[in-house]
This record gives C-alpha cells, structure tokens and sequence, in this order.
C-alpha cells in the first residue's frame, strides 16, 4: 500500500454461519497485516458461541493478534434473536431475521462508527454476499461494497445468472429441462444434477431462495468481489466473471500456520483428536464430516455407521449432536459401538485442520462444503463425496468431474451400507486410488503456488488493495 494515500478503513460483517466465520476472521487478519483498518462486526451469538468454548471470558476473538500491531476493532450486534436460542432447529426463522432484521441492527452499529468521526474514516463495507442489504447500505452511507464469496467462482457464476437458468427452462419452471446447461459464460457445461439445491427445487418461495434471490440483486451493486477460491482451479470462470465485475480469488483464506490460528474460529468445543490417530498407521484412517450445517435423515445416519462398520477402515467421526436434529441427539444404532471395537473415534466436533494435516488420515467422506475441500486439498487428502445441500453438489462436481480428486459415494437416496462400505474401500485402497491421490498431489500444488508470495492469490490481493486505495 501506498504510504501516502489514507489508510483504508473497513467495515467487515460476518455471515453468522461457521462455513463463512472462519474465513471472514481469516480475512479480515489478512487485509490488517496488508495495513487495512478492519471494524469487524460479529453477531452476539457468534461471538458467545466462540468465546464460551473458550471459556476464557474474552471480550473480543482479536485480543490474541492485536499485539501485532494489527488494528481491529470489533463489535457485536444481534441477528434479531435471543442469544441462546437454538438456530439449528430453527432455521427458518434464523434466516428470516437474517433477511428481515439483520440489517438494522447493522445499519444501527455503522451509523454509530461513521458518526463517531474515526480515524480512519470508515471507507468501505466488506460484506458476505449472501446478505441482502451491504449493496443499498454502502450507498446510502457513500462507502465502497465489497461481497466477499466464501464459495466458488462457479457457484457465484450460476447465482449471478440465475434469470438465463430461468429463461432456458432449468429453473423455476414447470416441467424443467434435464439436458446440460452450456450458455452460461465461462461454463462450458454442467448437468441440471450438479447445481445447487436451491437451483434444483421446484419450490422457490423458501426464505433461503427470497435470501438468494435478494442478495444476488444487491451484489450487482458490489464495487468488488473477493471470493475464496484459486484462479488456477476455476479459470475460465473467473475470466469471464471478470468482464462483469472486478473479481478477484484470494483463497484459500488460511493463517499462515493453516491448522493454529491464533485466534478462535470454532463456533463448538474441539475434542482432540490426536493422541488417538498418533497410535494408527500412516493413511490408514478415513475422517468423516458433515460439516457444521447440514442435517441427514436417520435412516442415511444409520447406514452410514453399518457401511463405516463394514468396511473394516479405522476412521474418526465428527458426529454433531444435531446432525439428525436437536431433539435427537443419540441417532446411532446401539449395537454400533460394540461392532466398531476400537478402531474408530466419535467426537461431537474438532479441530478439522489439525485432523486433516495428521499423517494417519488417507481419505475424507466428506459433504463437500467448500471449506472442507479446500483444506482437503491443501493437506493432500482424497475426498469421498456425499453432498447434502446448497452448493456441496456443485463442489462434487468439481472435486469429481473436473479435478478427479475423490469419488462419489451415490447420485441416489437412500444411501446403502454395502455402497458406502465399498466406496470407502475404494477410496482408500483401492486400484484407482492412487489415482486420485496423484490428481490431489497436483490439485495441492496448485493451492500452495497460488498462496505464496508472488502467487496468483497473493497478487489478486494486491491488485485489490491497490484498486480500492485509488
Ligand atoms: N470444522 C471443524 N471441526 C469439525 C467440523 C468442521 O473445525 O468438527 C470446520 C471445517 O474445518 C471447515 C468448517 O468447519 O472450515 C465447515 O465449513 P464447510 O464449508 O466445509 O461446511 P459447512 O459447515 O459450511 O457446511
């Protein structure tokens, strides 16, 4: 940055989910070390979140980096909810505030900084694009928006041209066509299967379809796109996102000592996992994860624990206690425990980074949240696929189809055991898994050039900071 233009000053709201969380702080450490002013804006139930598994009491999740000189101030505001209220179970309603309410309760928060007169002026909102408001409110307080996309270019590409899905028939109509979509810009083709859920339903009068459909009007306003994904992987989607709008990829949004982070980013307690998988052999345990978010039907929970036990592979499993729902938080089968003996671990929630990076660790049966592919692949593991909503089918299609990187585990519901039991096989020791190893190695490659000095991520950063600071 240049030393005699002023310092810029953003406001960074963070989506309250723990796929965006995590790299939204990462980022907004990332743009304080290159010399930004960052007010991060956290909701309070986040913020509890973090800081009561800490159990330290923090007033503020930057305290631990601020002494690097890093200038981040921080503010909590509610989504519209009591603290305490279980938005995992409710999820409608949680969204709805995030549609309805959310917004004030922000435009209150920035209205007190811009009024406050800081130093630095506040000159940009950096903003999650699934909010539907920082578009209108960075306008009607003259500052810069910047949507920060925390999934892929290829999935902000078939949002942002939602209405060409519609007019071609693959969206929102009735009797939609089947046949591979090819006029998007910058997709040669993807097939009706491989969109996001949202895409692929028939009814779209859902909160999180008004959510999509109104934060993809406003990020047409957005002066800038960030978004978390690597240039080398997404090419052509990214030159042709660039004739739209000035987009930038600067992922993977990670600390530089990827599995410490120096500052909390888990939104549950981490049980550890490591004394257990430093007694395995090398690539010999398969991680299961299904991410923060998504629910699964009891019935796939239980095959899923029936093909685990099947297959006779060590594995650790992050069983979320509402990962079937709140109200049951003891979905396994009671035989489970006794037919695994000893070779698998079943923690609530870990430290999936450190998890990834452990060198017993040969495979990953994953939901595909970007977030997980991306760590995936920067730790070399392969990936088995068994996406569950939003954009995780469309991640399956890159991780499978594209990259090679992993395989699928089903195009159908319900998932069996006996295919589950012998995916994971194949995955793991399998005649083609050397295969995707090989392919994940390059895939890994790519991820690591693109991160150091002089990297394409690096650079597009710089050519950010440079854009905003004209
Ligand atoms: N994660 C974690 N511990 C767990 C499970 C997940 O730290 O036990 C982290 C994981 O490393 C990733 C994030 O939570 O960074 C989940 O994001 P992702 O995009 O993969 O899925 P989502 O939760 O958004 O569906």
């Amino acid at each position: 940055m240049d030393s005699s233009s002023p310092k810029p000053h953003a406001i960074l709201v963070c989506y309250p989910l723990q796929g965006h969380v995590i790299p939204t702080i990462h980022l907004a450490i990332k743009l304080a070390r290159k010399g930004f002013t960052i007010t991060f804006i956290n909701t309070q139930s986040t913020h509890t979140q973090i800081t009561r598994k800490s159990g330290d009491g923090e007033e503020d999740i930057f305290s631990s980096v601020r002494g690097q000189d890093l200038d981040i101030r921080y503010i909590t505001v509610s989504d519209g909810l009591p603290v305490n209220f279980d938005r995992s179970l409710n999820h409608d309603q949680f969204m709805a505030c995030l549609l309805h309410v959310f917004s004030a309760h922000v435009e209150e928060a920035l209205l007190k900084i811009v009024q406050s007169k800081v130093d630095p002026p506040v000159s940009c909102l950096i903003a999650d694009s699934f909010f539907v408001f920082p578009g209108k409110l960075a306008k009607k307080y003259g500052l810069r928006y910047i949507a920060f996309w925390t999934e892929t270019a290829l999935v902000f590409t078939l949002y942002y041209h939602l209405h060409l899905l519609k007019l071609h028939g693959h969206f929102d109509c009735i009797g939609m066509r089947e046949d591979p979509i090819d006029y998007i810009p910058g997709v040669k083709s993807i097939k009706p299967k491989d969109l996001m859920s949202y895409v692929q339903e028939t009814d779209t009068t859902s909160v999180c379809h008004h959510i999509i459909f109104s934060a993809f009007q406003d990020v047409r306003n957005a002066d800038f796109i960030l978004c978390n994904t690597v240039q080398e992987l997404e090419p052509e989607t990214i030159s042709a996102l660039q004739i739209e709008k000035p987009f930038f990829a600067i992922g993977p949004i990670f600390p530089p000592e990827f599995a410490t982070s120096g500052v909390a980013t888990s939104m549950c307690s981490e049980y550890e996992c490591t004394q257990w998988l430093d007694m395995q052999q090398q690539a010999n345990v398969l991680y299961v994860s299904f991410g923060s978010y998504a629910h699964i039907t009891k019935n796939d929970l239980i095959e899923i624990a029936y093909g685990l036990a099947l297959s006779k592979v060590s594995f650790v499993w992050v069983l979320r206690p509402d990962i079937v729902s709140s109200d049951d938080p003891n979905p396994l089968p009671e035989d489970f425990k006794g037919e695994i003996s000893g070779r698998g671990l079943i923690v609530p929630w870990c430290c999936q980074k450190q998890v990834l990076t452990h060198s017993a660790i040969g495979g990953f049966l994953t939901h595909c949240g970007w977030n997980s592919v991306l760590e995936a692949i920067w730790c070399g593991v392969p990936l088995l696929c068994f996406p569950l909503l939003t954009d995780q089918f469309t991640n399956r299609k890159l991780v499978v189809d594209d990259w090679k990187i992993g395989l699928n585990l089903c195009d159908k519901n319900p998932v069996s055991k006996f295919e589950i039991s012998e995916k994971i096989q194949h995955l793991m020791f399998g005649e083609a898994s050397d295969g995707y190893r090989n392919e994940m190695q390059k895939a890994k490659e790519t991820l690591a050039n693109a991160s150091r000095g002089e990297g394409s991520s690096d650079k597009n950063l710089d050519s950010f900071i440079s854009s905003v600071c004209k």
